[in-house]
């Protein structure tokens, strides 16, 4: 049956269906990549015969990328796990012996229940690029370890925690363009990742309407092919680039008064007391309540009384006596610095002082010259009424290029500000929040690290804090978590920080811990800095001839470089074979116009020993009897993974699925559990979805239309309006302590670096890394693009996207390659403080000329996936990883500091800094070169091609 497509989504241009191909076809969810596109499976004798993409879905409309049609050929990879496996050989040898299930499961619990109930800090539980999150979150607060987080660390913490601090979303699946009309669309940072079809589409349609697309990237790769303006920025100059635009707009009076005075705290007053411990923080009244200057009465009066009558401008005289400045008066000062002038950031940028004047007034032409307006009544959270919705038609994208810098998060936090001050968020035509966002800082939940043996934690592992006192550290100021998450060292982690987790636990430091549980997390590849030095910390062992770390759980689908350095490998389904949840209360794939959800489910039955991972996390609960997962009698109460995405519920009425809720299955949101959910979902096509009210549909922050409409299907418990922090006072209050004010301080290496970063207003510093080496030793940039054909690692081993990027060369700017007397296909050996690789290069232009770069993930260890140890990815792939340390370069004060944003802990991948020279001859092999893995899977046949009798 063609169900039409939900009119928001409506595409006039869809061309003939091919033609059939199969005896049945089943709609699930695409697990290829993060984007989570509807997936039509095509069927033929209970085999998969083809995967295309579901018209009807709101994420992808019916469009299917290279990665996405693969999927067969992941779902019969040669590379997939076949049984549980114990070690019998040493850690990282390899060798195995293949166990059955119940024997695994016996002892992954006689590991972990020791610990439960004496020390459960001492289970460490991290999982990679996991949609499971709200359930393995769960787990591990039921469990009662501190020491939880995903892969977002070491991803883009810094976009998605910068958006959350500032506007209460960020990208992605916060929010995106008004793809329909927007008129001028920037994406910063992006090559074809985070996210992918979506963003094919949207930037198709803004084709199609004529839009202005600005690419900015170091590379031209992906959508800066695309793009109709190309800015080949130099890495981590991001920051002072935007700051500069805000420069010019401020310089020429193009910004939106009316919606800074609305929706921002651009008019709250600062407290101006230097040498106190208010200096800078928000003046409030004895109720608590922010203060604004009422201009019209000349007096201060409280934030939510005064909208569009409050001062921008001044210095005023409290009540009390205090003075006090409003934000944008900090913020004109702060900007309008010559420091931000185009001409004095173009050298650094590598973008021209004339380009950059241009684009601002672009971007102010486009915003307030062709601003739009919709008619409709609204009432907005001061209880004023609007009849119509006025539009700023500029919207921007951002992602990991600009967040994975040690000046991330205040990079991240400087694109926000820019569209804060041209009006357009959640406007017609700007960037809009996709439900259940806009949701602030502050309605989340803090983070929480209390252990009580044989205990649930007290709440929710990862969070928002706001300030010293919400740190998690324990009465000696050590950290709670073994990833020290949310100490000093990275105050605002809302992530964890996964790539510490490991050389913390080796080195004892802040504890040691027993059990280090893995779900997808190539942590002895790429998924780690320092690669090598990694897979020697999971090998390292105690004088007493015990492992560092004494056991390691490992689940993944696939034979990846991890395998070989687990004690026991839990081997997952792929993604056709199991349930999972597209969840609400996780990374939802709505739509600025809609709510929405999906699922996926076993399409095909596994032919092997494997088990979702989520059903076997279930069954490791109910045998532990974590509270939730066993009834009073102590009996499981999940039968598996479907039947809890069905009757678990999180709060009354609110369970993984919103849809199809409700005892007859009609009801969306909130609503009792109903047992046919997960067909009724099966009967739609594997999704669920709801319109936002046309009158809801904007100025979701301060809507109150959309907050009561949220309050109602179960995204707050009570309205939430989000006011935008253009000057953040969480930072403030940890300047503050490191000026020596309020009772917890920071430790003394860490004074200064909390006092320069930590500003209130973001602000633009040198990437770490480069300032503390000589950078005229390594004058270049290296950093990685993401491919459109391969995600990640996952696509290794598929016969198909191999073909596409088997081997990666290092791309090298011309001029560079003049320099050092390169000619396409000579080798080069690439050095950086920590390491040194030599590999293939290829000449290119478009690419800024400081910076190579090279595809991310595909080179491979040898005899890892399954693949031979010929195989073009592990004789002339590589990775950067090796040349990237998780510490910085030594400062010659006794103290180590890790390679991440201060202030979030995000992996400063993008801040390599590296020389290069020609090799004398090629080689064979890129080096550095490392043992072949011992594989625990039969071997893979030398053709893989579908049909072949290896996957009947
Ligand atoms: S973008 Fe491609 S790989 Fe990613 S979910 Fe969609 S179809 Fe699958």
């Amino acid at each position: 049956m063609t169900k039409a497509a939900p009119a928001a989504f409506a595409d006039t241009h869809q061309t003939e269906t091919s033609p059939k191909v199969s005896d049945e076809v089943r709609k699930t969810t695409c697990y290829m990549c993060a984007c989570r596109c509807g997936i039509d499976v095509h069927l033929r004798d209970g085999k998969i015969r083809y995967i295309e993409g579901n018209r009807d879905h709101p994420v992808n409309r019916g469009v299917l990328c290279a990665k996405g049609s693969a999927g067969i050929m992941q779902h019969y990879s040669p590379a997939r796990l076949q049984k549980p496996l114990l070690r019998t050989g040493p850690r990282g040898a390899g060798e195995f012996r293949e166990i059955e299930w119940e024997e695994a499961l016996q002892i992954a619990v006689s590991w972990l229940e020791p610990l439960r109930e004496s020390s459960p800090e001492k289970l460490a539980f991290f999982t990679g690029r996991d949609q499971s999150q709200s359930l393995t979150g769960w787990w591990a607060q039921q469990f009662g370890t501190p020491n939880y987080a995903a892969h977002g660390g070491f991803c883009s913490v810094n976009m998605a925690t910068a958006g959350i601090y500032t506007i209460g979303g960020s990208f992605w699946e916060f929010g995106q363009p008004d793809w329909e009309r927007t008129k001028y669309f920037m994406i910063f940072g992006v090559a074809e990742d985070h996210d992918s079809n979506p963003i094919k589409l949207g930037m198709s349609r803004l084709k199609e309407r004529g839009a202005k697309i600005v690419g900015v990237n170091p590379v031209r790769t992906g959508y800066n092919a695309i793009a109709d303006e190309w800015v080949g920025i130099t890495p981590g100059t991001d920051g002072l680039f935007i700051l500069s635009l805000i420069h010019e707009l401020l310089r020429a009076g193009k910004v939106d008064v009316d919606y800074l005075l609305r929706y921002t705290n651009a008019a709250q007053l600062v407290i101006d007391a230097p040498g106190t411990a208010e200096h800078g923080l928000i003046a409030r009244n004895n109720d608590g309540e922010m203060l604004v200057w009422d201009r019209h009465a000349d007096r201060e009066a409280s934030y939510k009384s005064v909208s569009t009558g409050a001062a921008l401008k001044g210095r005023f005289t409290l009540g009390d006596g205090r003075a006090a400045v409003p934000v944008f008066e900090h913020l004109a000062r702060a900007y309008s610095d010559e420091r931000y002038a185009p001409d004095a950031v173009a050298e650094e940028t590598g973008v021209s002082a004339d380009t950059i004047r241009r684009i601002a007034a672009e971007l102010a032409n486009a915003a307030f010259n062709e601003a739009i307006e919709i008619e409709c009544s609204w009432t907005d959270w001061r209880g004023e009424e609007h009849d119509k919705f006025i539009g700023r038609p500029v919207s921007f994208h951002a992602m990991r290029g600009i967040s994975a810098h040690s000046n991330g998060f205040q990079t991240c936090r400087a694109l926000h500000v820019l569209q804060i001050l041209l009006g357009s968020i959640d406007c017609p035509g700007g960037f809009r929040y996709k439900p259940p966002y806009p949701k602030p800082s502050y309605a989340h939940p803090k983070p929480h690290a209390g252990v009580t043996p044989d205990q649930p934690l007290g709440g929710p592992h990862l969070g928002y804090l706001h300030g010293p006192d919400d740190l998690l550290l324990d009465t000696e100021g050590r950290a709670k978590r073994i990833d020290k998450g949310f100490t000093w060292d990275a105050p605002m982690s809302a992530h964890g920080v996964l790539h510490m987790v490991i050389s913390n636990a080796v080195a004892g430091d802040p504890y040691e811990i027993d059990t280090l549980f893995l779900f997808m997390a190539n942590m002895s590849w790429n998924s780690s800095m320092n690669t090598r030095g990694v897979m020697k910390m999971l090998e390292a062992k105690r004088d007493d001839g015990e492992y560092r770390i004494p056991h390691i759980i490992y689940s993944d689908a696939y034979a990846s470089e991890m395998v070989a350095y687990a004690d026991l490998v839990l081997p997952d389904t792929t993604y056709l074979e199991r349930h999972d949840a597209i969840s609400l209360l996780d990374r939802p794939i709505c739509e600025p116009d809609a709510v929405a959800d999906a699922i996926r489910w076993p399409v095909v039955e596994p032919d092997r020993e494997v088990r979702g991972f989520q059903s076997v996390l279930l069954d490791l609960g109910a045998r532990l009897r974590l509270p939730g997962m066993v009834n009073q009698q102590g009996d499981p109460l999940y039968k598996d993974y479907a039947d809890y995405l069905v009757n678990h519920q999180r709060k009354p009425g609110v369970g993984p699925l919103a849809g199809f809720r409700g005892a007859q299955g009609d009801r969306g949101g909130r609503g009792d559990p109903n047992p046919q959910q997960l067909q009724q979902y099966i009967d739609n096509g594997g999704y669920w979805t709801e319109h936002v009210p046309p009158n809801a549909a904007f100025f979701k922050m301060a809507n109150q239309d959309y907050q009561d409409w949220a309050v109602a299907k179960g995204f707050y418990d009570a309205p939430e309006p989000c006011i935008f922090n253009l000057y953040l006072e969480p930072l403030r209050k940890f300047q503050l302590a490191a000026e020596g004010h309020g009772e917890r301080q920071p430790p003394e290496h860490l004074r200064e670096r909390v006092r320069d970063c930590f500003t209130p207003l973001p602000h633009w510093y040198p990437p770490f890394e480069g300032a503390g080496i000589d950078v005229s030793d390594y004058p270049y940039h290296a950093i990685t693009q993401r491919p459109a054909a391969m995600y990640h690692s996952w696509g290794s081993q598929n016969a198909w996207l191999r073909q596409i990027h088997g081997d990666n060369p290092m791309y090298v700017p011309g001029p560079v390659c003049d320099a050092a007397g390169l000619v396409d296909g000579d080798w080069a050996w690439i050095s950086s403080y920590h390491g040194k690789i030599c590999v293939p290069v290829r000449r290119m232009h478009a690419v800024n000329d400081k910076t190579l770069w090279t595809w991310n993930a595909i080179g491979k260890r040898k005899g890892a996936w399954n693949l031979s140890p010929d195989a073009p990815e592990a004789k002339r792939g590589f990775l950067l990883n090796h040349l990237i340390n998780e510490l910085l370069p030594p400062k010659g004060d006794g103290q180590r500091y890790s390679n991440s944003d201060p202030i979030t802990g995000q992996a400063a991948w993008y801040d390599l800094r590296v020389k290069i020279e020609k090799a004398e001859q090629p080689f064979e092999q890129s080096q550095p070169t490392f043992e072949v893995q011992q594989n625990p899977l039969p071997p893979a046949p030398d053709d893989v091609e579908y049909g072949k009798e290896w996957q009947k």
